[in-house]
């Protein structure tokens, strides 16, 4: 597939900066890709000027960390103005409330002896607002404090495990008010990744998400089982929301598939991207790399 609306770069957690991630996408064969760092969108401008060099057709976007029934869910935005003041407002408080967790995180690992993790995590993330979970893993792996970076989610940084903090995100109506306040299309992102305490909480995700004005969901995601794909392509037919798919690509240390590689979309779905102009079979006709 060589449409990717899901892909991060250095702005949040991503290992490379705008313009190489764009390369890489280009390389891969993507025709048409989105921008979605965590909630930020300063990446945005540098990666539009270099899809235009690589010819590559671009959409403005972000994953907005969101929250339902006490889950952490993430909804993409996509089209919003990446200038806009009001956008950049809604993000500085979501940085603040990432900065404020790092802190709490820090604590927590000091808690348990391991010195150092804020100011590690925080030099890899460059900027307290951004600080992930993933600069975490990341700090644990290069301090050898686990073997492998799905290892440090699964000791330190899942729900459940000891460093893991709850942040009062947003909630999810107020992530699609926002997106659509500055002109976006929400999207769930990976509806299959969320942990739900039973497999229909997440129908009832997406109808109060429909019901807030969200238009679409990620049908295909590198970021959920593959064999979600054909569920959701299902519930995208039968409640009536566009479909939309990304790689949901970080960096080459995980192994999920590269830029424009997840599942195809069934044929029978309206793709999201029908709605900035681009025809249904946009890109179909070529395989990524
Ligand atoms: P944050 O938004 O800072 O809480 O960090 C979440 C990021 O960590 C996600 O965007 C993923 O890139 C990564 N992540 C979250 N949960 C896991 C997990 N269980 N295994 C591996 N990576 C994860
Ligand atoms: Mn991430
Ligand atoms: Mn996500
Ligand atoms: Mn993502």
């Amino acid at each position: 597939m060589a449409v990717d609306l899901h892909m991060h770069s250095n702005a949040s957690d991503g290992a490379l900066p705008p313009e190489a991630m764009v390369a890489l996408a280009a390389e891969s064969g993507v025709k048409l890709m989105a921008l979605t760092d965590h909630d930020t969108m300063i990446g945005v401008s540098a990666a539009r000027e270099a899809a235009e060099h690589f010819g590559v057709d671009f959409i403005a976007g972000v994953e907005v960390s969101a929250q339902w029934a006490g889950v952490g869910v993430h909804v993409v935005g996509l089209g919003l103005d990446e200038a806009s003041p009001a956008a950049a407002e809604f993000f500085r408080g979501v940085g603040q409330k990432r900065a404020e967790r790092g802190i709490r995180m820090g604590e927590a690992f000091e808690k348990l002896g391991i010195k150092g993790a804020y100011e590690g995590a925080l030099a890899l993330a460059g900027n307290k607002n951004n600080l992930s979970r993933t600069h975490f893993a990341l700090w644990l792996c290069r301090e050898k404090l686990v073997d492998t970076y799905q290892q440090a989610f699964d000791k330190y940084l899942k729900p459940g495990r000891p460093c893991f903090a709850i942040v009062d995100w947003p909630s999810v109506g107020e992530a699609v008010d926002f997106i659509r306040g500055e002109g976006g299309i929400a999207v769930v992102a990976h509806p299959g990744r969320y942990k739900f305490p039973a497999d229909w909480w997440v129908e009832m995700l997406l109808r109060d998400f429909r019901q807030a004005g969200g238009l679409a969901i990620e049908v295909s995601s590198g970021s959920q089982p593959v064999d979600m794909t054909a569920r959701f392509a299902g519930l995208a037919g039968s409640m009536g929301f566009f479909a939309s798919m990304g790689s949901d690509w970080h960096s080459s240390r995980s192994d999920r598939p590269g830029p424009g590689a997840q599942p195809k979309l069934a044929e029978d779905l309206l793709p999201v991207w029908t709605i900035f102009g681009y025809p249904p079979q946009f890109g179909l006709e070529t395989e990524a790399a």
